[in-house]
C-alpha cells in the first residue's frame, strides 16, 4: 500500500531531518508518529506528499514511486493523498458543503461559481460524508461559524471527498480540548477501518496515541527508534 524505502532528507542548511527511514503501512492501518520536536515528523509527512523533495529514497503508493514523478504526474498522484491539518485550513467564507467539495479540486481553485457546477453525484457524496462526520445539519453554514471540533470534522470530510488512498494527518487535535480530541481521534480511526484506508498521524499527545493508534512509530533525530504496538511503548521513547 504505502511503502517508504530508505528515505533521507538533508535540508540545504545541512540539517539532517530524516536518515534512512523505511516503513510499510497496510490498508486500514492507523499509524501514529511520535517523537520530540525536531525529530523529523513533519519532514516525513512532507516528503510523502512531496511538499519537500527527499534527498534520497522512495515513497511508493500502490507501487508508484512519488519521488521519481514529473511535476505533471505528481499532481495527479497527489490527489490520492488526503491531507488533514492542525489548523483545519478551511476557506472561512465558504459553506461547510463548499469546503467539502473543494477537496475534489485539490486545494487549488476555490471559486464559488466553479463549485456550483459540481455534478449531482459529487454533491450526493459530499452530503453522505457530512452525514458520516455528523455535520449534515450544518451543511449550509459558513465554516467560520463552527467550533474547532466541527471544523476538524469538515477537514476530515474534505480529505475523504477526494477519495484518497492514504490519509496524512498533521497534529489533528493540537488546537482542541481533550474531550473533543478523543472524539476526533475516534472518528478518524473508525473511518480508516471502515474504508480500509491507511493513515499516518503526526501526534504530539502520547497518551492519545496510545489510546487510539494501532501502531506507533517513534522518531528521534531523523531515525526510527520505535515501531510497534502502543502497549509495547515504554515511556522513554
Ligand atoms: P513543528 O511544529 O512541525 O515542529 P516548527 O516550529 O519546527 O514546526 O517549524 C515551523 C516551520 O519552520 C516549518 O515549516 C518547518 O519546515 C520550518 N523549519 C523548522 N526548522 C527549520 C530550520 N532549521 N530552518 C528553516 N526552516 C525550518
Ligand atoms: P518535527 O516535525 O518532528 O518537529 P521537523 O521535520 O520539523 O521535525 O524537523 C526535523 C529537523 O529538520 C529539525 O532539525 C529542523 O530544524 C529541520 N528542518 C525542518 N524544516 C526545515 C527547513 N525547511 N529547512 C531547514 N531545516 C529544516
Amino acid at each position: 500500500m504505502l511503502k517508504i524505502e530508505n528515505l533521507t532528507k538533508t535540508y540545504a542548511t545541512g540539517d539532517k531531518a530524516l536518515s534512512d527511514v523505511s516503513l510499510n503501512i497496510e490498508r486500514g492501518q492507523v499509524v501514529g508518529l511520535i517523537g520530540p520536536s525536531g525529530a523529523g515528523k513533519s519532514t516525513l509527512i512532507r516528503c510523502i506528499n512531496r511538499l519537500v523533495a527527499p534527498t534520497d529514497g522512495k515513497v511508493l503508493l500502490n507501487d508508484v514511486d512519488l519521488v521519481a514523478l514529473s511535476a505533471k504526474n505528481l499532481r495527479r498522484e497527489r490527489r490520492r493523498i488526503g491531507m488533514i491539518f492542525q489548523e483545519y485550513a478551511l476557506v472561512e467564507r465558504l459553506t461547510v458543503m463548499e469546503n467539502v467539495l473543494s477537496g475534489r479540486l485539490g486545494y487549488v481553485s476555490f471559486w464559488r461559481s466553479f463549485l456550483r457546477k459540481f455534478p449531482a453525484q459529487d454533491i450526493q457524496r459530499a452530503y453522505a460524508l457530512l452525514d458520516r462526520v455528523g455535520l449534515l445539519a450544518h451543511a449550509d453554514k459558513r465554516a467560520d461559524a463552527l467550533s474547532g471540533g466541527q471544523r476538524q470534522r469538515v477537514g476530515i470530510a474534505r480529505a475523504l471527498s477526494q477519495e484518497p488512498d492514504v490519509l496524512l494527518i498533521d497534529e489533528p487535535t493540537a488546537s482542541l480540548d481533550p474531550k473533543t480530541s478523543r472524539q476526533i481521534m475516534r472518528l478518524l480511526t473508525e473511518i480508516c477501518q471502515e474504508r480500509n484506508l491507511p493513515a499516518i498521524i503526526n501526534i504530539h499527545d502520547v497518551p492519545l496515541a496510545k489510546q487510539f493508534m494501532q501502531r506507533i512509530i517513534g522518531l528521534r533525530q531523523g531515525e526510527v527508534v520505535f515501531d510497534g504496538l502502543p502497549s509495547e511503548l515504554d515511556e522513554n521513547v
